[in-house]
């Protein structure tokens, strides 16, 4: 038998197994900063699976190691979901966690308590077949990813000192292979007036006047922002309008407007600020990046400005080559290589550190944060394979 043959078939065997450890994780909620009674659960399901050390560190990531080699390894998922939403949108209890018709039910199935769960399988057939010797595996049980991607793995390379020579990430990507996605950051724009009473207006400076022009400059941006054949266009959107005023017979003398823009390739921090500094530069505005301060469920403080750079590895570059390499030999077919939508932590392994990531990972991104959201076992067992093909290849 070959070592494709030998790896779906200890995926297959193991199938139940992985079943119930995603059951059984999605049935502890875990939002972003409450993370803790997971990480205990996930400390208990490595410790079963064999890893040879697990640590936890000072913002809460669980960070398990098979082996010792020169050649470092990662394989990510984050295991903070977002919240359940509308529960009358739901068919079915998003904390059961129920087993049924193939498929495991609940929040975080798909994104993304599977990736790490199927990981975890990965790490256990490694085990079974020998690891090669020059290689370190981890799997990392992140946290935090859903309000600040990104900041978990900042902590992991500058704090933790962990730096892979390639990074799995494993949010959902229908098992296709992934290699980049657009950049974000959210930037504030504030604007100040001068109040008078609302009897006679011409005596002060309207806030909301000011602001409402600038918006009317950023709708027309988000018209003229760059375009990339892979990644596609840059874009900016207005999420929130404050205002304030000392009475509602005043003059306005402050508003706000919250920025989401989405960074294309070429784009980055410097330019975005400087668009939209371009369209209030007449008017007594303050624009400014924001950041992310929240205390992790471990009582660390380790914030992050909100700024996500964009990443992508080239279509040619070695680590996507190996990883449609590994799924034509596994599966038998092409590799579908796309991008994802959204954001993942790849914005500061690759897009701030330069470290090769690609994606693989269980699950439909389309019910990502939806209602009924559901995982495929089928495509827990296809992760453990791939996972664990990849690190045998690299
Ligand atoms: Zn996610």
């Amino acid at each position: 038998m070959n070592l494709s043959q030998i790896i779906n078939d200890k995926s297959k065997q193991y199938q139940d197994y992985t079943a119930n450890n995603l059951s059984e994780l999605i049935k502890i909620k875990s939002l972003s900063t409450k993370e803790g009674a997971v990480v205990k659960k996930l400390k208990e399901m490595m410790a079963d699976a064999g890893f040879d050390e697990i640590k936890i560190d000072g913002l809460g990531n669980i960070i398990g190691r098979l082996g010792s080699g020169k050649k470092i390894i990662a394989i990510d998922g984050h295991i903070d979901t977002v919240d359940i939403g509308n529960i009358q949108n739901w068919t079915f209890d998003p904390l059961g966690g129920e087993i049924k018709n193939g498929f495991i039910h609940g929040r975080g199935s798909v994104d993304q308590k599977g990736g790490p769960i199927a990981a975890i399988t990965a790490t256990k057939i490694l085990r079974e077949i020998g690891l090669p010797k020059d290689v370190t595996l981890y799997v990392t049980g992140t946290v935090i990813e859903e309000d600040c991607d990104g900041l978990c793995w900042k902590y992991i390379i500058e704090e933790d000192k962990i730096k892979p020579d390639c990074v799995i990430v494993t949010e959902p990507t229908n098992l296709n292979i992934y290699r980049g996605h657009r950049g974000r950051m959210e930037i504030e724009v504030s604007f100040f007036g001068r109040s008078a009473h609302g009897s006679a207006p011409e005596r002060g400076i309207n806030a909301i006047y000011m602001a409402s022009k600038a918006t009317l400059g950023i709708e027309k941006l988000n018209e003229r922002l760059a375009y990339d054949e892979f990644l596609g266009k840059g874009s900016v959107t207005i999420s929130e309008f404050v205002s304030g005023s000392p009475s509602l017979c005043a003059v306005a003398d402050f508003a706000k407007i919250h920025l989401d823009r989405r960074l294309t390739w070429g784009e980055n921090k410097d330019l975005a600020v400087k668009e939209v500094e371009e369209i209030v530069k007449d008017m007594n505005a303050k624009v400014e990046v924001i950041n992310y301060n929240e205390k992790a469920y471990t009582g660390k403080e380790y914030g992050m400005e909100k700024y996500y750079p964009t990443w992508k590895l080239e279509e040619n570059h070695p680590v996507v080559e190996k990883g449609k390499m590994v799924f034509k030999e596994l599966f038998n077919k092409d590799a579908v290589v796309d991008k994802w939508t959204f954001s993942t932590n790849g914005i500061a392994i690759n897009g701030m550190y330069g470290i090769p990531v690609i994606g693989f990972g269980p699950g439909n991104e389309v019910l990502a944060h939806a209602p009924d959201e559901k995982v495929p076992i089928e495509h827990l067992v296809k992760a453990s394979s791939f996972y664990a093909m990849f690190v045998m290849n690299y």
